[in-house]
């Protein structure tokens, strides 16, 4: 049976989706699936994502030994016993037979036909450069996938013909058990490894020449992918049913996710860029002028106003020249300038001299010659004084960890440790 629970793992998301409380009945359970199932079906335009999590939130609760499981252990208990990220039966078949048939009315058979799995999606990170979402391109992607073999028609064999598997005596699934621990123990329903789960073997000899009686066969296929101006970095580009194919399924899709490269001018920020620029302090006081090359090759003429002053830190933008926004690319978001000012490292006596002249007056009130007799002279040292406070931290910590280490006999050690962190 079930021991003590070593520790609380997210336990509460199958009875939000349901949107009932954990301590809901079975028939709570019940209506709650029943009202949420008719409204997120897919054949009346529900979202089929949603219409998923409701079935597998349904199939777990209705279920006292996975709800225990699941109360105790979380959703990642319940996933391992499904035979690893399966997760679960197909929403499609849990909704059939909790309304034992089709609940919209009308003629006998479901609007989707006889009832098939579906493949599962194939994700492929697609990486791209800031050029490329700034100014669309498209690639070509060569892939290998399963096709149905055309020899057999996807039935493995000459004949046609098919046996029931041994292994799992046709039902294409093995029920094992696990040791979760000293005084636990959970069952595990997996697909059946003789027959990958369709419940059939073929004879030897009645093997299909081309497929081995694999029923599909390996194939090439070049893909365009459409990159469009705009796109976000991890934004999905779908074809689909274009994964593998694999008789009586419907064949999932092929997902390709952006990445965007680092660009080492620019960043992105949704519709907007930012790019870093340095100047030197006479630009910065009397005025400068520079070329940036866009992300399209335009050359850019970015340059101040007469008599304005750019400060260390200071930003400013051009409007509508950030990133195009997607599906109106004749939008575009702001090109933001952040500047730095490189001061100069000193500045001679001479200098100086010429620079108080322009320069705004020093603060008027000045030294007197007695405050200067009281004060005790000092000398200003260079520091660099992120690289002092890491040190001082680390200084600290590992006093912390030596006091700490000696024994928690002055129970001091504990606390400082805490105030350090
Ligand atoms: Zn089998
Ligand atoms: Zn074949």
């Amino acid at each position: 049976m079930f021991g003590r629970a070593p520790k609380k793992s997210d336990n509460t998301k199958y009875y939000e989706i349901l949107g009932v409380p954990s301590t809901a009945s079975q028939d709570d359970l019940k209506k709650a699936y029943r009202k949420a199932a008719i409204k997120n079906h897919p054949d009346k335009g529900g979202d089929p994502e949603k219409f998923k999590e409701l079935a597998q939130a349904y199939e777990v609760l209705s279920d006292p030994e996975k709800r225990q499981i699941y109360d105790e252990y979380g959703e990642d208990a319940l996933k391992e016993g499904m035979g690893g990220g399966g997760g679960g039966h197909d929403p499609f078949d849990i909704f059939q037979s909790f309304f034992g048939g089709t609940p919209f009315g009308g003629g006998g058979s479901s609007s989707r036909g006889r009832r098939q799995r579906r493949g599962e999606d194939v994700i492929h990170p697609l990486k791209v450069s800031l050029e490329d979402l700034y100014n669309g391109t498209s690639k070509k992607l060569s892939l290998s996938r399963n096709v149905i073999c055309s020899k057999c028609t996807g039935k493995g064999s000459k004949s046609g013909a098919s046996m029931k598997c041994s292994g799992c005596q046709g039902s294409g699934m093995k029920v094992s058990i696990r040791h979760l621990g000293p005084s636990m123990i959970q069952q595990m329903q997996q697909p059946c490894n003789e027959c990958k789960g369709t419940g059939e073997t073929i004879d030897d000899k009645d093997r299909c020449p081309q497929c081995k009686g694999e029923k599909v066969v390996p194939e090439k296929k070049v893909l365009e992918v459409h990159v469009e101006k705009g796109m976000q970095n991890g934004q999905k580009i779908t074809f689909p049913g274009e994964a593998d194919e694999a008789p009586d399924t419907v064949t999932g899709d092929i997902v390709f996710v952006l990445q965007q490269k680092e660009h080492p001018k620019f960043k992105r920020k949704g519709d907007d860029i930012f790019y870093e620029h340095t100047l030197n302090l006479t630009e910065a006081l009397c005025g400068f002028q520079f070329i940036l090359t866009h992300l399209d090759n335009r050359q850019l003429l970015i340059k101040s106003l007469p008599g304005e002053v750019v400060k260390p830190d200071q930003f400013k933008a051009i409007n509508d020249e950030g990133m195009p926004m997607y599906q109106r690319p004749f939008m575009k978001g702001k090109l933001y300038i952040h500047f730095s000012v490189d001061f100069p490292d000193s500045i001679s006596p001479d200098q100086c001299k010429v620079l108080e002249a322009v320069l705004p007056a020093r603060p008027s009130s000045q030294i007197t010659d007695m405050e200067l007799d009281e004060c005790e002279e000092t000398t200003l040292h260079d520091v660099n004084i992120e690289e002092e406070m890491r040190r001082k931290q680390q200084q600290a910590a590992q006093e912390a960890y030596d006091e700490d280490d000696d024994d928690d006999m002055h129970g001091g050690a504990q606390k400082v440790q805490c105030a350090q962190q």
